[in-house]
């Protein structure tokens, strides 16, 4: 088949993928509705590595690492794994010393917000007994846990543009500083921060600067590349890792009752992020959106110029959608990276092994590790004001392929 006359299998394909990735895109948690990127940073390596990318010898996935969470868990609280973070929040709480203003980094559905949940469920519980805050039995507790406290604040995402506007950021910073209804603090929970633009992030700094007493600020970005460093400095950073392997599967066997075939799999897959994990452990449709996602990455590989102009094309027309299905290709960028080193480490994607073999023969590691580094300076720069279209055009040239075809 001439690859040039394949449009009708691409649109198809690409029609399934982003139907599965907006479906994916919005989604109710605790009553809460939201936005999903699929945020498919795995425990894989950094891409600040230098030559000659001794990822084999150099470095060991963090679930070889002896670390197990359900062993090491001496807390409470509605958090799964990143035990440290919430016992250092657990101290604060206990010695008084809470801040205003937290920035929590950590790939998509890691628990960044699970975490700022949690947080502000411990700082508002009424619970007699401090240590056992948050309770999640009480009214604040309760109210908190369905997204629907007065005191609690969420910013949202401009659903055309998917900025964080300022118009929405001056919003919740007035709210902000009213005094608590209910509660003893009022809290602010700015979901995907980095979609901020830098007058955008500006308009916080006031308030960081000058904090009222019962406000709390708690960020919540993937990264801090895209923020200002005036707001990094003023807040209390927290990095969150994704879990190990093991961990993520022993919770879904062990809380949820995944059978150990099931947990398996997704703990695999969801590349340490608990919080696909347990949405995928209820939503088999995220599976098929993973499917979907990097079949059309193997389509477009097979694509000339031509071919990979018209998909960039018509990508760019839905921006919400490009996040989830960047994060995926980079999953599958570092599989092939890594099989074309020859290491032995088992790819997040094994289920796709035989493509990403037959893939792999046919790079350098040098040309794997330049798609896997185009595709996630996209991703990074996704929240930027770029023209998407030809952004994605020079992404799909860096892709390989194209000599051959
Ligand atoms: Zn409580």
């Amino acid at each position: 088949m001439c690859k040039d006359h394949a449009p009708r299998k691409l649109v198809l394909l690409r029609r399934l993928t982003l139907k599965l990735l907006k479906r994916e895109s919005s989604f109710k948690v605790g009553g809460k509705a939201g936005r999903f990127q699929a945020g498919w940073d795995t425990h894989l390596p950094s891409l600040n590595m230098q030559p000659p990318y001794i990822i084999g010898k150099s470095w060991k996935p963090f679930a070889l690492a002896g670390y197990n969470v359900l062993m090491t868990t001496t807390h409470h609280w509605p958090v799964y794994g990143h035990d440290w973070a919430v016992e250092h929040l657990q101290k604060a709480l206990a010695h008084g010393r809470i801040r205003h203003a937290y920035l929590i980094v950590g790939t998509e559905s890691v628990g960044k917000e699970t975490l700022a949940r949690a947080l502000a469920q411990a700082l508002n519980c009424t619970d007699p007994d401090e240590t056992a805050r948050p309770c999640g039995e009480c009214r604040n507790c309760k109210k908190i846990a369905s997204g629907n406290h007065p005191d609690v604040l969420y910013s949202e995402l401009d659903p055309t543009t998917g900025a964080l506007k300022i118009e929405e950021v001056r919003a919740v910073m007035s709210r902000l500083a009213l005094k608590p209804y209910e509660a003893r603090y009022r809290i602010a929970i700015f979901r995907d921060f980095d979609h901020a633009r830098p007058q955008t992030q500006d308009a916080l700094l006031k308030t960081l600067e000058e904090p009222p007493p019962h406000a709390v600020l708690i960020l919540l970005a993937p990264a801090t590349e895209a923020l200002l460093p005036t707001i990094i400095s003023r807040s209390q950073v927290m990095t969150l890792r994704g879990l190990p392997m093991e961990a993520v599967r022993d919770i879904l066997m062990q809380q949820r009752g995944a059978d150990r075939a099931q947990a398996d799999l997704l703990a695999r897959l969801c590349g340490g992020r608990i919080g696909w994990a347990l949405r995928a452990l209820d939503d088999p449709a995220l599976l098929e959106q993973r499917e979907q996602a990097l079949s059309l990455l193997e389509h477009l590989l097979t694509l000339n110029r031509a071919g990979r102009f018209a998909l960039a094309d018509d990508l760019s027309k839905d921006k919400l959608a490009l996040a989830p299905l960047l994060e995926l290709w980079q999953t599958y960028w570092r599989d092939v990276l890594l099989i074309a080193q020859g290491t032995s480490l088992t790819p997040a994607n094994k289920d796709r092994y035989d493509s990403l073999e037959r893939l792999a023969a046919t790079l350098s590691p040098d040309e794997a590790l330049a798609a896997l580094q185009a595709t996630r300076t996209l991703l990074h720069n996704l929240s930027l004001n770029l023209n998407l279209r030809l952004a994605l055009e020079v992404l799909f040239l860096d892709y390989p392929g194209l000599r051959r075809s």
